[in-house]
C-alpha cells in the first residue's frame, strides 16, 4: 500500500491551490452577492484543463488519473462549493455520460467542447416528483418520426439555465418504473425547451451556483440526440451518479480543510482572557476533531478514486466516502462557526458560507439516507456472498 502522491498529483494539486487561493477566494463574496460565477471563471478553469481531467485526449480531455481529478476537485471546494459543484456537472456528470454512453459522433459533437470547457452542460434527472424515488420519471418521450417530442418538468437543476447542452432524462410511453427511461441531450435554444425559475443567492447555500426549474413543451430533438439506447436510462443516471459521488466526497473535504486551516488561524490570532482562544483544551478539542475528521474524509474519497483508477467497482467506496465526507463537512463547519464565535456567525468571515454550503453535500446526488441504503445493501450483500 502506497500514500505517496505521484510527482505530477502534487503538480495538480498545487496548480490547484495557487488558482484557488489567487483567483477564486478572494472573489467568492462577490459572486454570491451577484448569484452567479463569472464566465471569465469558468473559462480559466477550462484554460487550466479542469472540466476535462479525466476525459481521454482524443475528445478534448487531458486523460489523467480520476485521484488526480479529485484532488483537483477538493482544492476547488475549498475556495467555493458553488464553482465545485459546476466543475462536478459538467464533468462528472455530463461528460461521463456522453464518454460512457455516446456514439462517436456524440463524443466528437458534444463532449469534446464540455472537456475544453468551450460549452457549458447541465444534467437533469430530479423532477417535482423524482428525487430520491428518481425511477418516477414523469416527463415523457414520444418518438415521431426522425424526431423525439419531450414533455415534461425539471427541477433544481444546476445550471439548467446556463447550459449550452443539457442531458435529459424522460420516459417512453406505457413504461413504469426503472424500465423506459432515456438519455437525451438537450441544446440550449430549442423551441420548447425554456428555465421557467431559476433560484441563486436565495437559497440556504451554493449562492453562486444558479439552480433552475425546466420546462419542456412539445420539445422536439433529432432522433441522434438519444444518449445511449432506448430504456437504458436508469443504468445510464445511476452509473453516472456513481461517479458524480466522488466529486461530492471530495469537496466535502475542500470545505472541512477550509474550515479546519480557517480556525487554526483564528484560534492563533484571537484572544480572550488575555490568551490566544488555542490555548484552551476545548478550542483544541474542536480542532482536533476536525483534523481527525477531514483526514479520515480524505483517505475515504481517495481509496474510491484509487479504485475507479484501477477499473475496480467502487460503488460501495464512494458511497461511503461521499456520506461520511457529507456528514462531516456539516460537523466541520459547525466547529469552525463555533470557534469563531460571533464572527463566525458573520458574514465577514468565509466559515459562514461554509457553513451554509456544507449543507447541500447531504442532500444532492442522493442524499445521506440513500447513500445509507447503498451502503446497507452493498455490505449485506457482501456478507450473504461471504457465507455461501
Ligand atoms: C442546490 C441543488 C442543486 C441540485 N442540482 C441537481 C442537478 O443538477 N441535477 C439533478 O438531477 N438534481 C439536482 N438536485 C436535486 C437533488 O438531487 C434532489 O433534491 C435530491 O435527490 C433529493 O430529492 P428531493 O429533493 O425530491 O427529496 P425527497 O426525495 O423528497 O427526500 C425527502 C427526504 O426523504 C428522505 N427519503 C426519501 N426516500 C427515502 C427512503 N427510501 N428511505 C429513507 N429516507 C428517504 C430523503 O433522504 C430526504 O431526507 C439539486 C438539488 C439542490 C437543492
Amino acid at each position: 500500500m502506497d500514500f505517496q502522491l505521484s510527482e505530477e498529483q502534487r503538480m495538480i494539486r498545487e496548480t490547484a491551490r495557487s488558482f484557488v487561493d489567487k483567483e477564486v477566494i478572494p472573489h467568492v463574496k462577490s459572486w454570491e452577492e451577484k448569484g452567479e460565477i463569472p464566465r471569465s471563471v469558468t473559462d480559466r478553469v477550462a484554460e487550466l484543463g479542469f472540466f476535462g481531467m479525466p476525459i481521454p485526449e482524443e475528445y478534448g480531455g487531458a486523460g489523467m488519473d480520476y485521484v488526480s481529478f479529485a484532488l483537483v476537485v477538493e482544492e476547488i471546494a475549498r475556495g467555493c462549493n458553488s464553482l465545485r459543484t459546476t466543475l462536478s456537472v459538467q464533468t462528472s456528470l455530463v461528460a461521463t455520460t456522453l464518454l460512457a454512453f455516446g456514439n462517436e459522433e456524440q463524443k466528437r459533437k458534444y463532449l469534446t467542447p464540455i472537456a475544453q470547457g468551450k460549452k457549458l452542460g447541465a444534467w437533469a434527472l430530479t423532477e417535482p416528483d423524482a428525487g430520491s424515488d428518481a425511477a418516477n420519471q414523469r416527463t415523457a418521450a414520444v418518438r415521431e418520426g426522425r424526431e423525439w417530442v419531450l414533455n415534461g418538468s425539471k427541477r433544481f437543476i444546476s445550471n439548467g439555465n446556463v447550459a449550452d447542452y443539457v442531458i435529459v432524462f424522460a420516459r417512453l410511453p406505457k413504461t413504469e418504473g426503472h424500465e423506459g427511461i432515456c438519455a437525451f441531450l438537450v441544446e440550449k435554444g430549442t423551441s420548447g425547451f425554456s428555465a421557467p425559475h431559476v433560484e441563486t443567492n436565495t437559497k440556504l447555500g451554493l449562492r453562486a451556483s444558479p439552480t433552475a426549474d425546466l420546462a419542456f413543451d412539445d420539445c422536439r430533438i433529432s432522433v441522434e440526440n438519444i444518449v445511449g439506447q432506448e430504456g437504458q436510462g436508469w443504468e445510464i443516471a445511476m452509473y453516472v451518479l456513481n461517479h458524480g459521488r466522488l466529486g461530492v466526497a471530495a469537496g466535502a473535504v475542500g470545505i472541512g480543510q477550509a474550515c479546519l486551516e480557517a480556525s487554526i488561524e483564528h484560534a492563533r490570532e484571537r484572544k480572550a482572557f488575555g490568551r490566544p482562544i488555542g490555548s484552551f483544551q476545548l478550542i483544541q478539542e474542536m480542532i482536533a476533531e476536525m483534523a481527525v475528521d477531514v483526514e479520515a474524509a480524505r483517505l475515504l474519497y481517495l481509496k474510491a478514486a484509487w479504485l475507479r483508477d484501477q477499473n475496480v467497482d467502487n460503488t460501495l467506496a464512494v458511497s461511503v466516502a461521499k456520506l461520511f465526507g457529507a456528514q462531516m463537512a456539516v460537523r466541520s463547519a459547525d466547529r469552525a462557526v463555533q470557534v469563531h464565535g460571533g464572527y463566525g456567525f458573520s458574514g465577514d468571515y468565509p466559515v459562514e458560507r461554509h457553513f451554509r454550503d456544507a449543507k447541500i453535500l447531504g442532500i444532492y446526488e442522493g442524499t445521506n439516507e440513500i447513500q445509507k441504503l447503498i451502503i446497507a445493501r452493498e455490505v449485506i450483500g457482501e456478507l450473504r456472498r461471504s457465507e455461501a
